[in-house]
């Protein structure tokens, strides 16, 4: 059952998403060589905390932490710890955030120092699959628009996108109704309505679309090894169109 938000439930989101956009932005300019990926989680938890909200992965079905911080192959949930960046590495940075009894979920990927081309290309399409689907969230679209929208701009590119991680639906829960896939094709499933608040969340590969999950019981990687990245936003369907939550003030 896909639960409709009212405008103030949506606000509220939209008070969780702010902090998420901000933090992640922190994070972004935190993201240089020579840093650990736990540095970086604790800053993601004192920039929540600052902002009076309170984490939302942290103890989730056991996650550790409060970031999911997953570099170059690693493709989403990989746990900080004392790996230290380095130059032409590509991080994933995944984070949620709760206010007043609702969450919120972003990610970005974003280089650490000086990155190969093929690497800013595969960030920048990325980007380009999120929105591509974030434009389908129209009330009267069906569901699976925009899994077919994020499919079609990734498979144009030469790229692939991960079938066994999705997006999903948002709201009181961190993961509520529907699971979101970024792949089918278009014109199925349920009808879009205002109210109905989606975390659309593309995984790309340059490679093969399988991925695994290494022996920590988390972090998935590609199979084969090639680049991932990961972008995400909380996004609200409303009668004048898709309203992003997950955004910094103005931006
Ligand atoms: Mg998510």
């Amino acid at each position: 059952m896909i639960i409709l938000k009212s405008r103030q439930e949506i606000a509220t989101m939209r008070r969780a998403g702010r902090i998420v956009a901000e933090v992640l932005q922190e994070l972004r300019r935190a993201a240089v060589p020579g840093v650990t990926t736990e540095a970086l989680d604790r800053l993601a938890e004192a920039g929540i905390r600052a902002r009076a909200g309170q984490t939302a992965f942290k103890g989730y079905r056991g996650f550790p932490s409060t970031l999911c911080a997953s570099v170059n192959e690693q493709v989403v949930h990989g746990i900080p710890g004392d790996r230290v960046l380095k130059a032409g590495d590509i991080i994933g940075l995944d984070l949620g955030a709760r206010v007043d009894g609702y969450f919120a979920d972003a990610a970005i990927t974003v280089p650490v120092g000086q990155v190969h081309e093929r690497a800013q290309r595969l960030m920048a399409i990325t980007e380009q699959a999120l929105n591509a689907g974030i434009a389908q969230l129209q009330v009267g679209h069906r569901l699976s628009d925009v899994s077919s929208a994020i499919q079609h701009l990734v498979e144009a590119k030469g790229y692939s996108v991960v079938r066994q991680f999705v997006g999903h639906g948002i709201g009181a829960q961190i993961h509520e109704d529907p699971p979101v896939p970024n792949f089918g094709p278009a014109h199925w499933g349920p009808r879009l309505k205002a109210g109905m608040v989606l975390a659309i969340e593309p995984m790309v590969n340059i490679g093969a679309p399988e991925v695994e999950i290494l022996e920590d019981g988390w972090t998935v990687v590609t199979k084969d090894g090639s680049l991932s990245a990961h972008f995400e936003h909380t996004v609200a369907i409303t009668e004048q169109g898709p309203q992003i939550l997950t955004m910094v003030d103005g931006h």
